[in-house]
């Protein structure tokens, strides 16, 4: 067994591999935002193709995928209506509010889902000058909080139906999209048909050091363009990570299958462990969440020691801790950490 340092923290912590470096060290490039990148081309054009979009944009990150996003459909004092634990809400920043001058209608979903029903009855009246004008549906796939949950093809169909009765936009979140692909079987441009706009990226499970394609309507994309620039988002050889992105759809998204068989041994693993509750069949892919239940124990305190032994995981709550498979994690790292486990919370 070795001593390398085995972090379960977030599927963020992957390095790239070798083969990666060599695609990045070989990229052709130009100067991005004069669409003279010949990579970051390719990778537009890729992605369109994989999502079933008109155009694409690349971005370094998720988070600006989504503020950008939200700049472009949205009007300052109009609504967002999404589940309670989405990213957007919790985890950027409050871009939303500073950028866009939005507000949220959060909803009370199962694992990070909400029924189309929900999303309808939560539509405010267009014509009651009172309430805030719902404008957008916000879907996150896979649901991060709701424990790598996946989005049913049929829920989205069905709340893509709603949004275009009402005359609001349907917006993705698929920081973790390729991992539903993988669980599910489903193309990703069927998850994404419903959708107005979504976008995918590739510095999770997929395994690259930046970057994320934002892909919608060709005239959506160009609006994007322009917040993209005011947000200091425009970039120059940026091929450079494309190639990243491009090495990661061919080489890394298929192997996602590893990760959700790594979290499923992991959960299992867990669930004989005293002092840990968790539902192992609530998380199908490679996102796993427990409660710390020992007396005197908390998430933070079960955070430290864990690191101590060389295992790094994520505390979401003074009870909840979030551990997470990825591309640097085997097989093997999973009987390591739930040694350590076993370990730490016998002492
Ligand atoms: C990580 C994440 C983001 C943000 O992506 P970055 O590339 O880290 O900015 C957005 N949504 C979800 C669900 C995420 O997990």
């Amino acid at each position: 067994m070795s001593n390398r340092f085995i972090d379960l923290y977030s599927d963020t912590k992957t390095k790239p591999t070798p083969g990666m470096r060599k695609a990045m060290a070989e990229a052709e490039v130009g100067d991005e935002q004069k669409f003279e990148d010949p990579t970051v081309n390719r990778l537009r054009e890729k992605v369109c193709a994989l999502l079933g979009k008109e155009d694409a944009v690349f971005l370094p990150s998720g988070t600006m995928a989504n503020q950008i996003a939200i700049r472009v459909h949205c009007r300052p004092g109009e609504e967002i209506i999404c589940d309670r634990t989405a990213h957007i809400i919790t985890s950027e920043g409050g871009g939303p509010g500073a950028n866009s001058g939005v507000m949220f209608h959060p909803l009370d979903g199962l694992n990070g889902i909400y029924t189309a029903a929900m999303a309808e009855a939560a539509i405010k009246d267009p014509n009651n000058r009172y309430s805030p004008l719902s404008r957008l549906l916000e879907i996150e796939q896979t649901s991060n909080r709701g424990g790598g949950s996946l989005w049913p093809l049929e829920t989205i169909q069905a709340v893509g139906e709603v949004a275009k009765r009402r005359g609001l936009k349907l917006h993705m979140d698929g920081a973790r999209l390729p991992n539903a692909c993988v669980k599910s079987g489903i193309k990703a441009s069927a998850y994404a048909a419903p959708c107005d706009t979504l976008w995918i990226d590739f510095t999770k499970g997929l395994g690259a050091p930046v970057g994320a394609v934002l892909a919608g309507p060709k005239d959506f994309i160009h609006q994007s363009w322009r917040v993209k620039q005011q947000l200091g988002g425009s970039m120059r050889q940026s091929g450079i990570i494309a190639a990243a992105g491009l090495y990661a759809i061919e080489h890394h998204w298929d192997r996602l299958a590893e990760d959700h068989a790594n979290a499923r041994k992991l959960s299992e693993g867990l669930a004989n462990i005293r002092g840990i509750e968790i539902d192992p069949d609530a998380m199908p892919t490679n996102l796993v969440f427990f409660d710390v239940t020992k007396p005197g124990w908390t998430a933070p305190k079960l955070m430290a020691a864990m690191k101590e032994h060389g295992v790094g995981i994520g505390a979401f709550g003074p009870k909840t801790v979030r551990v997470v498979t990825h591309l640097d994690v085997t097989s093997d790292d999973i009987d390591t950490a739930l040694k350590t486990f076993s370990k730490v919370l016998a002492a």
